[in-house]
């Protein structure tokens, strides 16, 4: 087996300029005047994407199904029938003025893996399966990543299909109406291995000098509320040692964590949102309300910013003569890719002899909630300026070609065993 695994890995070869003009097609489809590409979960636009999908994934000799979510599935058989699959893809859907690697490199990637296959002639011990999940994005329909978050066991199918668009129209409704409207049975519920080609939509990789990255895991957030009471009172007569001035004491949280970032690598802090009331101009603020982001990769680490962020408050109302109150509202915790899976990246990455970096995503993919379930794991390729969900969003065509091949390169040596 170890022998003819390594035959298959120098047979089979990413075409270049087929995986190219595969992304531009697929651009095309929703392209806005700009050059980005709006294809917002099961619209018209979707339902086209799809429909070329899956016309492709037959050519290339799979056999297609599409389950309850409307997730697409091409299957290329292995030699052990019964062997569970190598699962690889990503989604294509795009954000309103998104771009044109977003998603869909991970989906064409995986095609062209499995037409580079087809053109070998190239058996594998395991079948390969090509995935689309449906609303990745979570803009039309909320929350991000609904689909794969379903099959996974995140959501009920039900909460999927009630999720309404600003339209007043459900995810159940728009799914039947383009005619995406799968079985239940259809679901992924097993795999051997899950692999996800996407673009890092930052600047790491690029400053680094990187070409590919090897993705050890997504990171955990934390989000919550700080709740900061003063005393409202008149700007003119009430004297500055009187002042309980609920901004500048919110104003010592927002610095308090940047200090943070500092003070523990690898955690990132952020004040996004600052609600002031009553917000005149000439009123000393009576409250104010913070919003906090807090990431780190790993649940100790996010575990001890939150209780440095309940410091950083219980400071401030001292030193101010406020009241803070600081609650989280939601946590995703940080996931580990599987060790076997990366390892699979980085042999496939040495062998192509590409310049590899380990980091972890810090945004949500479909592979964290398979990798719930599942062994999984991602392959990152740099993006241009770091710029994502941005209709100027850019990988080069050497680039994508790259991460097909590390892409391609894993897959065989996962559904080798
Ligand atoms: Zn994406």
């Amino acid at each position: 087996m170890a022998l003819s695994t390594r035959r298959m890995a120098t047979t089979a070869v990413i075409n270049g300029e087929r995986l190219w003009s595969a992304l531009m097609a697929m651009a095309e489809i929703g392209r806005t005047p700009a050059g980005g590409v709006r294809r917002l979960a099961l619209s018209d636009e979707d339902r086209r994407a799809r429909d070329l999908l899956v016309e492709w994934l037959r050519e290339a000799g799979c056999a297609v199904r599409v389950d309850d979510l409307g997730n697409i599935y091409g299957r290329r058989d292995g030699d052990d029938a019964g062997a569970t699959a190598v699962v690889c893809g990503s989604h294509l859907d795009t954000v309103p003025t998104g771009g044109r690697f977003d998603g869909v490199l991970g989906v064409l990637a995986a095609l062209e893996a499995v037409r580079a296959m087809r053109d070998a002639d190239l058996r594998t011990h395991r079948p390969v399966e090509v995935v689309c999940w449906t609303n990745e994005e979570g803009v039309r329909f909320a929350p991000a990543m609904l689909a794969s978050g379903v099959v996974c066991g995140r959501f009920t199918v039900d909460e999927a299909y009630a999720a309404r668009d600003q339209d007043g129209r459900t995810f159940g409704e728009e799914l039947r109406r383009i005619g995406y409207l799968g079985k239940p049975e259809h679901r992924m519920r097993s795999a051997a291995a899950y692999v996800e080609l996407h673009v890092e939509q930052g600047p790491t990789l690029e400053e680094e000098g990187a070409q590919v990255g090897i993705v050890e895991g997504v990171e955990g957030i934390s989000w919550g509320w700080a709740d900061v009471t003063g005393r409202a009172a008149h700007a003119g007569p009430t004297p500055v040692g009187d002042r309980r001035d609920a901004l500048v004491a919110a104003s010592r949280i927002v610095l308090a964590l940047r200090a943070l970032c500092a003070e523990l690598p690898g955690v990132r802090a952020t004040v996004g949102r600052c609600e002031v009331v009553p917000n005149a101009i000439n009123v000393i603020p009576g409250a104010v309300r913070l919003s906090t982001d807090l990431r780190a990769r790993t649940a100790d680490l996010l575990a001890t910013a939150s209780r440095r962020l309940e410091e950083v408050c219980a400071a401030v109302a001292r030193d101010d003569r406020v009241e803070v109150r600081a609650r989280e509202f939601w946590q995703s915790p940080p996931t580990p890719f599987h060790p076997a899976v990366l390892s699979a990246v980085a042999d496939a990455a040495r062998d192509l002899g590409h310049t590899t970096l380990r980091l972890w995503a810090g945004a949500g993919h479909d592979a964290k909630y398979v990798a719930d379930r599942h062994p999984a794991g991602m392959i990152f390729v740099p993006s241009s300026g770091g710029l994502s969900h941005n209709e100027a969003e850019w990988t080069s065509k050497d680039d994508c070609v790259r991460g097909a091949s590390v892409l391609l390169g894993a897959v065989l040596r996962l559904a080798a065993a």
